[in-house]
């Protein structure tokens, strides 16, 4: 009997025991082709020897330095290589193990940026239905999950979550994409007026919606609205880029494409690649020196911020991300598994949807393509793609998200950043054979 506790308590996973290039594999021998990089993690694929024997020479010569005595030359490359590449203003970077450890301290940092300006009747935080930004309660709380929340409602922060950025659900007929973009950002300021300007510290999105959403990504013009809002009412701006930020989408920052900058982004998943929990909060310069001018302390810290180790491994896979040129790969690459989801599933009877940027696309699964009924969630449609798929040695994400109180089922996809165009037919394949086999 395993004692470890898995995800599924009915389930044994099988054991993974090596990783090949965009590949698994399990005890058994079985190769499974990983097209979701475990949930957009691992973008360099699982066996970069750049990135590994960073780790090995680091942990070598120095494994951990605690932050409360010392910083470390991997932390403080890391954080000059991510603000030389960082949109806007950020200017200060947070490394911390994980994306809900970057976005619980987001809030936070919100919350003390407003204390320490002398406003700290802000304490109130907007963000969207359909948005998932961990699971921790401060991240959960955030989060529209419906299906993540239910259990922990009576733990969970009082705030807001307005309609997400939906085209395809939520724009009307007749309704340009631009008029719909800022119908949507609309909702925010019209929430801010009703909790009140002067009560609002914070609106938190991600750019591009993943794992709550499948690969969503915004009307044009979504974004410079909701930009020019905040800046209206001087609420902060955040953007959680854990999922979709470094390189996933064709730019190192997803914002990037929609020509804005966030007053704190945060990253995890692609930024360790996998081969380390790493995570990280950028923040503008004005926030920095908020606290600095103020309690000199952010009020915050978990032992292993700032891990040696971790940023050593962030370093080789943000170096080689660029070095390499891996962002204009994504592009590319991704522009062919578009063509190839067209091709196959663009007329499909339950495919409602085809979506996503770069190497993050998502497929919005129907049970009537015409009216966009979703699929009787009892049916557990985007669970058994999932098992089909693994059956198949593919590894793809399918989810649940909800939508005016109806759930529906999606796939994410966001393979590593360096598939080759057979591996991409390999996928559409194995998906194909796999959905055919459920629906
Ligand atoms: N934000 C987003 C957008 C995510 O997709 C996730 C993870 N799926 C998180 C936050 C939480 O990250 P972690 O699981 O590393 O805590």
């Amino acid at each position: 009997m395993s004692h470890v506790f898995p995800r599924h308590t009915r389930q044994q996973p099988p054991v993974a025991v090596a990783g090949d290039g965009c590949y698994l594999v399990d005890a058994s021998g079985k190769r499974y082709l990983d097209a979701s990089g475990g949930a957009a993690v691992s973008c360099l694929g699982h066996s970069d020897s750049t990135v590994i024997d960073a780790i090995k020479t680091q942990v070598e010569h120095l494994a951990f330095a605690h932050t409360g005595f010392f910083t470390s030359e991997p932390a403080e490359k890391l954080a000059d290589l991510l603000i030389a590449n960082a949109p806007g203003r950020l200017d200060r970077v947070y490394l911390v193990s994980g994306g809900s450890e970057a976005t619980e301290a987001a809030i936070k940092l919100a919350r003390q940026y407003w204390v320490e300006k002398g406003e700290p009747q802000r304490a109130k935080l907007i963000a969207r239905k359909q948005s998932y930004h961990g699971n921790t309660i401060g991240a959960l709380s955030a989060g529209g999950n419906e299906w993540r929340r239910a259990q922990f409602g009576p733990l969970l922060l009082d705030m807001s979550h307005i309609d997400p950025c939906y085209e395809y659900r939520l724009r009307r007929d007749n309704e340009s994409l631009e008029d719909y973009g800022l119908r949507a950002a609309q909702a925010l300021e019209d929430e801010i007026l009703r909790l009140g300007p002067e009560t609002v510290m914070a609106f938190m999105a991600e750019p591009v919606v993943g794992a709550t959403a499948g690969a969503l990504a915004p009307a044009p013009g979504y974004f410079k609205r909701i930009r020019e809002i905040c800046d209206q009412y001087g609420v902060l701006l955040i953007l959680d880029e854990v999922m979709c930020g470094m390189g996933r989408t064709g730019s190192l920052f997803a914002c990037e494409q929609d020509g804005i900058a966030p007053d704190i982004a945060c990253i995890a998943k692609g930024l360790g690649a996998g081969y380390q929990p790493i995570g990280a909060m950028l923040c503008t310069d004005e926030i920095y020196t908020a606290i600095e001018q103020g309690s000199g302390f952010f009020q915050h810290g978990h032992t292993y911020i700032g891990h040696p180790t971790a940023a050593a491994c962030g370093l080789a896979v943000v170096g080689s991300i660029l070095d390499r040129n891996l962002v204009a790969r994504v592009r590319d690459q991704g522009d062919k598994l578009m063509d190839r989801l067209e091709d196959r599933f663009g007329q499909h009877p339950h495919v409602g949807d085809l979506r996503g940027r770069g190497l993050f696309r998502g497929i919005e699964l129907v049970a009537d393509r015409a009216t966009k009924e979703p699929f009787d969630p009892s049916l557990g449609v985007a669970g058994k793609i999932k098992k089909a798929s693994f059956e198949q040695g593919l590894i793809c994400y399918p989810m649940s998200g909800t939508i005016d109180g109806r759930r529906g089922d999606h796939i994410l996809l966001a393979p590593p950043f360096i598939i080759e165009d057979d591996q991409l037919d390999e996928l559409t394949d194995k998906l194909s054979r796999a959905i055919a086999a459920v629906i």
